[in-house]
C-alpha cells in the first residue's frame, strides 16, 4: 500500500496467529520494507496502518506485531502440529499467478480420502492447466485479471450482469474479500461513474 508514502506492508493477523509473527520477517530481512501485523478490527487495522507509515517514514524496514492479544512468538503451537498432521506443503496453482513451489497445502496419509482435488479430478486438472494471467477452462470471468490488478472489477464483462454476490460467475465476487464482491458492496454499478481514484488507468 502506497498512499503516496514510501512501500509497507500490513501483514495479516490470523496467518501470524497460527504460524507466528515470523512468518512477514522475510519482508524486512530480504525486501528492506516495514511490516506490522494487524489485526482485523477498524481501529486495530487504523493503528497497523498508522505505524506501518511512521516506520516507512522514518526508513526503518522492521518487523513489528500490533495485534499482541492474539499473535505469539512462534504462533500456536498446537495449530502448527495439527497442521503438520494434516497436511503437506506443495507446489500449487495460484489463479493468474501460476503454480509455485512449496505454497499451498495438501492433505496427506489417512486424510487424502478427502481431498477434493482428488474426488473433483477435472476441475482440478482446468485449475492445473491455467496459463498465468489466465482462468481455468472456458470461464469467461476476468478473476485472474482483476487479482493481478490489470483490470477493475466492473470492467469484467460479467460484472453485474450476471455476476452478482446472489449469482456469483467467479471466486471474487463469492467471498466477501473478493475485489468484485467489495467493489459490489462499495455501490459500484455497471454504467455508473467510478470513484475517482478508480479511474486511473492499470499498468
Ligand atoms: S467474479 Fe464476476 S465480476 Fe468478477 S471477474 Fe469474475 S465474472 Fe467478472
Amino acid at each position: 500500500m502506497c498512499l503516496g508514502l514510501p512501500m509497507r506492508v500490513v501483514a495479516p493477523g490470523h496467518v501470524a496467529t497460527v504460524a507466528g509473527p515470523e512468518e512477514w520477517a522475510f519482508l524486512p530481512e530480504r525486501h528492506a520494507l516495514p511490516a506490522v501485523v494487524a489485526p482485523f478490527t477498524p481501529g486495530g487495522l487504523a493503528r497497523a496502518l498508522r505505524r506501518a507509515a511512521e516506520l516507512a517514514v522514518a526508513g526503518e524496514a522492521r518487523l513489528e506485531n500490533a495485534y499482541p492479544a492474539a499473535v505469539r512468538p512462534g504462533g500456536n503451537p498446537t495449530a502448527r502440529a495439527l497442521l503438520a498432521e494434516v497436511f503437506e506443503v506443495v507446489k500449487v496453482p495460484w489463479r493468474g499467478i501460476g503454480r509455485l513451489p512449496a505454497s499451498g497445502y495438501a492433505l496427506r496419509g489417512p486424510y487424502l480420502e478427502r481431498d477434493a482435488r482428488l474426488r473433483l479430478a477435472h476441475l482440478a486438472a482446468e485449475e492445473e492447466d491455467a496459463e498465468p494471467g489466465g482462468m481455468p477452462g472456458a470461464c469467461a470471468c476476468a478473476c485472474a485479471e482483476v487479482i493481478l490488478g490489470r483490470r477493475y472489477p466492473d470492467a469484467c464483462p460479467l460484472y453485474g450482469r450476471p455476476c452478482t454476490p446472489a449469482t456469483p460467475v467467479g471466486p471474487c465476487m463469492v467471498s466477501a474479500e473478493g475485489a468484485c464482491r467489495i467493489w459490489w458492496a462499495a455501490g459500484a454499478r455497471p454504467g455508473r461513474r467510478r470513484p475517482r481514484r478508480a479511474r486511473e488507468a492499470l499498468p
